[in-house]
């Protein structure tokens, strides 16, 4: 018989070494004591088995060559704060798992910003990027003030990350948690919402940040949390929005939302409120199973979700796009605890799991998640998690990533043992829906004309504008931070500096043209008024695409 066993990666990017045990052939059944012509026979049979394993033994080691020479390219950057110590720890881990990879190491954060590149990145890491197409990073630093852009939205908008997978799980009884069966995973929408970053200080008082949600962008993470979950055998999708307040906007994600989950009659589907979903997340956690949710608030629920399964220095997290994929820990780069060996590793260790699985090394990946589980069970724990009773050991960022690689080949034994699907089980994934052709018909209705304005109150700017009604355009209403003022507002409402005018169409189409608007802004430019922006009012197939005011 031969047998060969794959030993691991020698180092990364170098050959995976083969070992064969020796051929072994079991004759004890014939005795010395048998006819000649049966050891003649038996001698043949050896013989030709011992060619024939012989053969076996070179195709296995020319395959395992092949392999060998074969690595996976990844880009890596050891990060800011904690940053070095819990990359070193997990590339040490992976290693010792055997995990196939040539690894490209790339510099950004901290040093980069400070070295006068204020996006955190070089040029030539872009280049690495897209060329291995798969990144494990740990967290960085983003320097206070001085307009630095964050480098994590940067590197997702930019690489069109569009989801952000992050699972929260219990280690129930081995780590403290007042969930001890939870089991959540936070399918986070990563390139719009308000992390579209445009933001406008407006007037003296008053600044603004745009919220902005795609059709295309909630389709795609809509449909990729249902895809997660039919891959990954789980039960309910739920979605959280606040679509009674922002009903445009989280509106069209909850819509979205019912279209497509109505394709995956499979899959349970449910929506909450984001507010008392959230509570109900805190308090029960249990009953959710995915959660996908418009960027901010997935952000916030990850990091709650992460703290109250055990520690958000548990929780990894992958950052899926149709080109690239970056992989890393949650939590930031806890500079506090920097280079004093103290940080938990696991959360940059778990997505390097989920990269292995991404990169179909799902039998690594599973070497490695069941080293870690098994040392988590076994009561070696970093400060964060370690508890006087509970567990065994307190040990810093390099002694647990010891104690995980000598753990490498065994499995929990309380704690259910992860197991991936290799990656022709996994079916591919559903091609993310490309924008409708057919465009809605649309109909430019009126315009809100936003002012700068402290001369007086709702009724004089009221009597003022009404003045400038005329080509086309009337004055409707007036509101001050999305209240209606005029006519007939409340001498209650407190009124900033900021002021929305909303002219509509007077003519009998209904609808108003741009000359109409240009028009009617240079009425307001004349008669002294300070412009801030304008938005046009449009209907879309004859549905109205602007909010009303409250109190309209
Ligand atoms: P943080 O997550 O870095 O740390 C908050 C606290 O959590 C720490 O003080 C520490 O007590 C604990 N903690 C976090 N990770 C831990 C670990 N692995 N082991 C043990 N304890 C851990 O949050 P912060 O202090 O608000 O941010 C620090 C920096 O990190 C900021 O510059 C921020 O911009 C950056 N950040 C980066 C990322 C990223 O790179 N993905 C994410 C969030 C924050």
């Amino acid at each position: 018989m031969v047998s060969g066993q794959r030993q691991g990666v020698v180092g990364f990017g170098k050959r995976v070494s083969f070992s064969n045990k020796s051929i072994e052939t079991n004759s004890d059944y014939l005795q010395r004591s048998d006819p000649w012509p049966f050891f003649v026979l038996h001698d043949c049979l050896c013989q030709a088995l011992g060619i024939y394993c012989f053969a076996l033994n070179l195709l296995f080691r020319e395959r395992s060559y092949f392999n060998m020479s074969n690595p996976v390219p990844i880009t890596v950057a050891h990060g800011d704060g904690i940053g070095p110590e819990i990359m070193a720890a997990t590339l040490h881990i992976l290693k010792e798992a055997g995990a196939n990879l040539e690894i490209e190491t790339i510099d950004i954060g901290e040093k980069v910003y400070l070295a006068g590149n204020s996006s955190g990145i070089e040029p030539s890491a872009w280049e690495s990027l897209r060329r291995t197409k798969v990144f494990l990073k740990a967290p960085i630093t983003t320097p206070q003030g001085g307009g630095y852009k964050s480098l994590n939205v940067t590197v997702r908008k930019t690489l069109g990350l569009f989801a952000n997978i992050r699972p929260c799980v219990s280690y129930h009884p081995f780590v403290e948690t007042k969930h001890p069966s939870m089991d959540v995973v936070i399918v986070r929408e990563n390139e719009e919402d308000l992390y579209a970053g445009i933001e406008h200080r407006q007037t003296e008082q008053v600044m603004q940040c745009l919220k902005l949600i795609s059709r295309p962008g909630s389709e795609k993470i809509v449909r990729h949390a249902f895809e997660y979950a039919r891959r990954n055998n789980r039960k309910k999708v739920t979605c959280f929005t606040k679509d009674n307040i922002m009903k445009i906007t989280d509106g069209l994600f909850h819509k979205v939302f019912d279209e497509i989950a109505a394709e995956y009659p499979d899959i349970e589907k449910e929506h909450w409120i984001v507010d008392i979903g959230a509570a109900k997340l805190a308090d029960t956690p249990e009953v959710f199973d995915v959660i996908v949710m418009p960027n901010l608030y997935g952000d916030v629920l990850s990091d709650v979700a992460a703290q109250i399964a055990g520690s958000v220095g548990l929780a990894g997290s992958a950052n899926i796009g149709e080109h690239v994929s970056m992989f890393e820990a949650i939590h930031g780069s806890a500079p506090r605890r920097a280079g004093q060996n103290l940080a938990n590793p696991s959360g940059l260790l778990l997505g390097a799991v989920m990269l292995l699985v991404h990169i179909g090394e799902t039998t690594v990946a599973e070497r490695v998640h069941n080293a870690w589980l098994r040392t988590i069970e076994d009561g070696i724990h970093t400060y964060d998690i370690y508890e006087e009773g509970k567990s065994k050991e307190k040990v810093g960022t390099k002694e647990f990533a010891e104690a995980v690689g000598q753990r490498v080949g065994q499995t929990p034994q309380t704690l259910k043992a992860a197991k991936y699907k290799s990656a022709d089980e996994i079916p591919p994934a559903a091609k993310v829906v490309k924008p409708t052709q057919t465009r809605a018909k649309k109909d430019l209705v009126g315009v809100d004309v936003f002012l700068d304005w402290t001369k007086g109150s709702a009724n004089d700017l009221g009597d003022a504008l009404s003045k400038l009604s005329g080509d086309g355009t009337k004055l409707d209403i007036i509101s001050n931070r999305g209240v209606k003022v005029w006519p007939g507002g409340h001498a209650e409402t407190f009124c900033s500096d900021h002021w929305r005018c909303r002219f509509l169409s007077d003519s009998e189409s209904g609808t108003v043209s741009h000359p109409q608007i240009i028009s009617l802004l240079k009425r307001f430019a004349d008669a002294g008024f300070d412009f801030i922006k304008t938005e046009n009012l449009c209907n879309f197939d004859g549905e109205r695409g602007y909010s009303l005011d409250q109190g309209a």
